[in-house]
């Protein structure tokens, strides 16, 4: 049972990525949210196109599973622009960045009130168990190996699930289409960039990334980067500083369980590095087991700090057009 497009009401942006875009749709027929992702493409390479749609379309033969974001069908379509058109499921509680950012400004809003960061022991936890069985089940049964992980391919919904998205397709085609290399591949890890063979341990060392990323608010191994200058550097510190590693002191005050269950993940050497089922058997993980409903708490919290800063954000933007007439 495939999705027609036709079928389909644009109900607004959800965001961009390199490649294009995201938009909140309607499939009218069965009253269900979906996820739509368009990506422009050049009228010109349509071999390369058709071969990135019949790659999505194996996608389809992905069995549900609790940590992958499900996929209803990859398009190509002619008419007016090219464009590739992917349908995946909708996660109310978006993505691991946008609810990063969303945070920062609900701090800033709030200066005065001391509060619990919102990515504590209890959340990192949940989030990595859910990535790592995720990648299990991606390589253990279809032999996929992620390439991608980051936060905003981290995606959560108000229900308790974190799922994964963006996964298996050749970034190779994918980046001779978008054309862009800017501000991609800070994940990357270190034997990755050198060009040796890729396992799914460049997944661990990109989840150990993220985690510090999500804790710190800040991207580990010195910021973004936007110029291809900067990427070139960052892909040197990669290779050449030692591993990243959570902040000690400075206020933070991690678990033991935390600090060891990161360090495993960034490290340099992939053969030194703990496998994806290594991790899974983590006290870190182990620790949090039986907090499903606290989880589902926190994603329901997040669901309702996400709708009041669109408010607050709608708000300011009315304001800033008054002003301006
Ligand atoms: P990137 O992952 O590089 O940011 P994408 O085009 O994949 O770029 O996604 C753009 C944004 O859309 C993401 O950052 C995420 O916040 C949001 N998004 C993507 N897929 C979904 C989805 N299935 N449900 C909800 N939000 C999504
Ligand atoms: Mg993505």
């Amino acid at each position: 049972s495939s999705i027609q497009l036709q079928d389909l009401v644009q109900l607004g942006k959800i965001g961009s990525g390199n490649s294009g875009t995201v938009i909140k749709a309607l499939h009218v027929p069965d009253s269900k949210i979906v996820a739509k992702k368009v990506i422009p493409v050049e009228n010109n390479n349509h071999l390369v196109v058709n071969q990135l749609v019949r790659e999505l379309t194996i996608m389809k033969s992905v069995h549900p599973h609790e940590n992958i974001v499900s996929f209803y069908g990859a398009y190509y379509t002619q008419s007016g622009s090219n464009e590739i058109v992917i349908l995946m499921e909708y996660m109310n509680c978006g993505s691991l960045d946008k609810i990063l950012s969303v945070y920062g400004r609900y701090c800033q809003r709030r200066q005065n009130l001391r509060e619990e960061p919102w990515f504590n022991g209890l959340v990192i936890s949940k989030i990595s168990y859910a990535v790592l069985n995720g990648l299990s089940y991606l390589y253990e049964k279809y032999k996929i190996i992620h390439r991608d992980i980051k936060p905003s391919n981290v995606l959560i919904n108000s229900r308790g699930q974190v799922k994964i998205c963006d996964f298996g397709v050749s970034k190779k085609l994918i980046n001779s289409i978008a054309d862009t290399f800017v501000g991609t591949s800070t994940y990357m890890s270190p034997e990755r960039i050198q060009g040796n063979v890729y396992s799914t341990k460049g997944d661990v060392w990109s989840l150990g990334l993220m985690i510090i990323e999500l804790v710190t608010g800040e991207f580990p191994l010195g910021g973004r980067n936007d110029t291809a200058n900067g990427i070139l550097d960052l892909l040197q510190r990669i290779v050449n500083e030692p591993s990243p590693r959570l902040p000690s002191g400075g206020g933070y005050n991690f678990s033991r369980e935390m600090i060891d269950f990161v360090n495993r993940c960034c490290v340099k050497d992939e053969t030194e590095r703990s496998s994806i089922n290594e991790l899974l058997c983590h006290d870190f993980i182990g620790k949090y087991r039986t907090k499903d409903k606290e989880f589902r708490h926190w994603c329901k919290k997040v669901k309702f700090c996400l709708k009041e800063d669109k408010q607050i954000r709608r708000e300011d933007n009315e304001r800033a057009k008054l002003e301006k007439k």
